[in-house]
């Protein structure tokens, strides 16, 4: 295939300072929860993205010395010379393919509690620091500024050391000290360093000179800047200070990488925001520079990202996620293979990675995160090393990504599905208010599949154990998917509550497929803390309901935490006009009221109910299994070597441990059982990292 001459543009090399990009796909930082604890592992997750096509390839935030310490966060660490090999891995990764290596060094400043090294943050002034924690950063006097740019200095020559192409100043996120200093809310300082804007800058400014005097003849430098920290006048804005700021410093740095901080502003899901979204407050900057802008707005269609470009607005597409979702989209469109581009669906999993410190993950991709320890490449699988056919039952997103992973190794697939719809709860959920984007899990899947010779899909087939005895696939896997609980059980009560057999009561799968409260008011009983609670009190107040939500939880939809979304939920909510019962159980419900238990005080209250939707538990929808397991002396007669439950029939759990256990099932057919889990265990012993398995 050729590419689309009107996709050109995106390959045109541009010069970066000292450096010349190789085309306009710029893999912006990220972090990836791995950070200084596993080189080896992000070393090859990065050389993938760089064999997949991106020019420029770059680190997460990467620590510059012990007073900027993220733990319990996984981030990049650059304090001295024993990092350097650990950084090089990477930035050697990268060049293998041809890309450019950029590392994004930073003092954290008044942000993080230094937890580890227990040494006292820093910032302009004194401040809580921003994490919730009970530590306060101390104001910086002269010593400390001046021991801050050695640092930084010093981390800037170390990158250099370790290859890297392109060195970072910081200034966004909340995250940066040098974006604090800016912070008129963050830097009461009466000296050169506080008061006038040019007086707040003057350390950005300082950093980037340093930073150009110390490496830029062999290094570009670049700029990382909030052009909008979205709360208006108290803050930095697009049209206020930070438009200045770029104005004052435009011609200094080699390079401008512009997004909306906070990081929850800059890494909105789909749910609230679309490709593009921050166009608005970033389009400003190539006005004011010569220099190269790159930009995001979780891009993943190449029309817009060439509009992006011919209307001036960036000169890189800009992208963390869509790189995680897909590594190679840069080569699908170069090779014009556009609908081979794995889309990210915008529902921040792999920002849950970097919340919890454990291996990046991702819903669309789940060779995320497996590079290095699993050996699994995105775009290469092993063939098969047996004949026959595999079946798989239940065409959710374990089971499609199962059957497509089997047919990409050269099996025979057979997929079945009971319904007419394929993409199980995936076409479920993405009906629900701003969900659309995770159809993309199915229909990415079911395209692949529609062009494969080896690929046959069965609708309206629902499967029982006879059916799939006498199929005779010689593997199986069972991916029936699960069901909403009815009776209540969950983690708030181990018992079934009273009342919840009754006919005003509904689960998730009820309001999905159609059947919904026709009667307020509607209590939604969220006992499930992620998403589900709060898009179904939405769904309920959209058709006019007065709706509460009840949650033992402090906060609504309390697990988005983790997805940066606990805070625009809890807004929607409110505005909504949805009522929030925090701390509080379900324990009954009867004559039209449910029996409300505090959490706090042991009180009982009572609120009236026309309906009421319990979201708790799911239950694995096994019988399938359960019944071939009854027969397993005629599974050999059958020709059946294996049957295997995945997905949520399996384990009830994300739809990203879906697709992975669908996929992982397909690596391992025919494969020896996987024994220990390999890990990398770094010993950093005089600049050497030893690696072990
Ligand atoms: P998962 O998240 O594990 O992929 P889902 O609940 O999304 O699970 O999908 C399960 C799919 O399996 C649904 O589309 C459902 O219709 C289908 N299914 C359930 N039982 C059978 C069966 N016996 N035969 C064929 N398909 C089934
Ligand atoms: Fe996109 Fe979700 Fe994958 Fe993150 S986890 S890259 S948001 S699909």
């Amino acid at each position: 295939m050729t590419r689309d001459p009107r996709y050109d543009i995106l390959f045109e090399p541009v010069r970066i300072g000292p450096v010349t990009a190789r085309n306009r796909f710029y893999q912006v930082p990220h972090c990836t929860g791995m950070g200084w604890t596993q080189p080896e592992a992000l070393a090859r997750l990065r050389g993938i993205k760089a064999e997949g096509g991106w020019a420029v390839v770059a680190t997460e935030e990467t620590e510059i010395h012990p007073t900027a310490d993220c733990e319990p966060f996984h981030e990049g660490r650059l304090w001295d010379d024993r990092d350097v090999p650990a950084m090089a891995l990477m930035a050697d990764a990268v060049h293998e393919h041809g890309a450019l290596a950029a590392i994004e060094i930073m003092h954290h400043g008044g942000s993080v509690a230094n937890w580890g090294t227990r040494l006292a943050p820093m910032a302009p002034s004194h401040r809580p620091i921003i994490y919730n924690y009970p530590v306060q950063a101390r104001a910086m006097d002269k010593q400390d500024i001046r021991d801050l740019r050695k640092w930084h200095r010093d981390a800037a020559i170390r990158s250099k050391k370790a290859g890297f192409d392109i060195v970072y100043v910081y200034a966004t996120h909340d995250l940066s000290i040098a974006q604090q200093f800016l912070q008129r809310r963050r830097n009461d300082r009466i000296d050169e360093y506080g008061g006038s804007l040019e007086n707040r800058a003057r350390l950005l400014r300082e950093l980037i000179e340093d930073t150009k005097e110390a490496v830029g003849d062999r290094c570009a430098v670049a700029v990382r800047f909030a052009a909008d920290e979205l709360i208006g006048e108290a803050g930095l804005t697009y049209d206020g200070e930070s438009r200045d700021v770029i104005e004052m410093l435009a011609e200094l740095p080699d390079l401008w990488d512009i997004n909306i901080s906070n990081w929850p502003n800059d890494s909105q899901t789909s749910r609230f925001a679309k490709e593009g979204f921050q166009e608005e407050y970033t389009s400003f900057v190539k006005q004011l520079t010569s220099k190269p802008v790159v930009g995001v707005g979780r891009f993943t269609s190449p029309d817009t990202m060439v509009s992006q470009v011919r209307r001036g607005v960036l000169d890189f597409i800009g992208a963390a996620r869509p790189s995680i979702a897909d590594p190679f989209l840069p080569k699908k469109i170069e090779e014009g293979r556009i609908d081979e581009i794995r889309e990210c669906i915008g529902c921040n999993i792999c920002v849950s990675s970097d919340y919890t410190s454990t291996n990046l993950r991702c819903t669309q991709n789940p060779t995320m995160g497996e590079e290095w320890r699993r050996g699994w490449h995105p775009e290469i699988i092993p063939p098969r090393k047996s004949e026959g056919s595999v079946l798989v039952v239940g065409a959710g997103p374990a089971g499609l990504e199962a059957a497509l992973s089997a047919a990409r190794r050269g099996y025979e697939v057979h997929l079945a599905e009971a319904g007419s719809e394929l993409g199980g709860r995936v076409s479920r959920e993405s009906r629900l208010p701003g969900l659309s984007e995770w159809a993309r899990v199915r229909d990415w899947r079911v395209t692949q599949m529609a062009r494969m010779e080896n690929v046959s899909i069965y609708r309206d087939s629902a499967l029982e154990a006879e059916h799939v005895l006498e199929f005779g696939a010689r593997h199986v896997a069972i991916a029936t998917g699960s069901a909403w609980r009815r009776d209540g059980i969950g983690r708030d009560s181990g018992y079934p509550v009273p009342g919840f057999d009754g006919p005003a009561v509904f689960t998730p799968d009820d309001l999905m497929s159609g059947r919904v409260p026709d009667e307020g008011p509607v209590i939604i009983w969220d006992d499930d803390h992620y998403y589900m609670g709060g898009i179904l009190a939405e769904l309920c107040r959209a058709a006019g309901l007065e709706v509460t939500l009840v949650t033992p939880a402090a906060i609504v939809s309390a697990w988005t935490a983790n997805t940066l979304e606990s805070l625009p939920i809890a807004k929607r909510i409110a505005r909504l006009g949805i009522a929030v019962v925090p701390y509080t159980s379900v324990a009954g419900y009867s004559g039209g009221k449910v029996q409300l238990v505090s959490g706090l005080t042991g009180a009982e209250t009572h609120l009236p109910a026309a309906s009421l939707v319990t979201v708790t538990a799911r239950l694995p929808a096994d019988e399938l299994h359960s019944d071939l397991d009854l027969v397993r002396d005629r599974w050999e007669s059958a020709g059946i070597a294996s049957i295997t439950r995945i997905g949520d029939c399996w384990a009830p759990s994300t739809i990203q441990q879906a697709v992975y256990t669908g996929h992982k099932w397909a690596r391992g057919l025919d494969e020896p059982p996987e024994g220990l889990i390999p890990r990398e265990l770094p010993m950093i012993e005089s600049g050497r990292v030893k690696v072990a398995l």
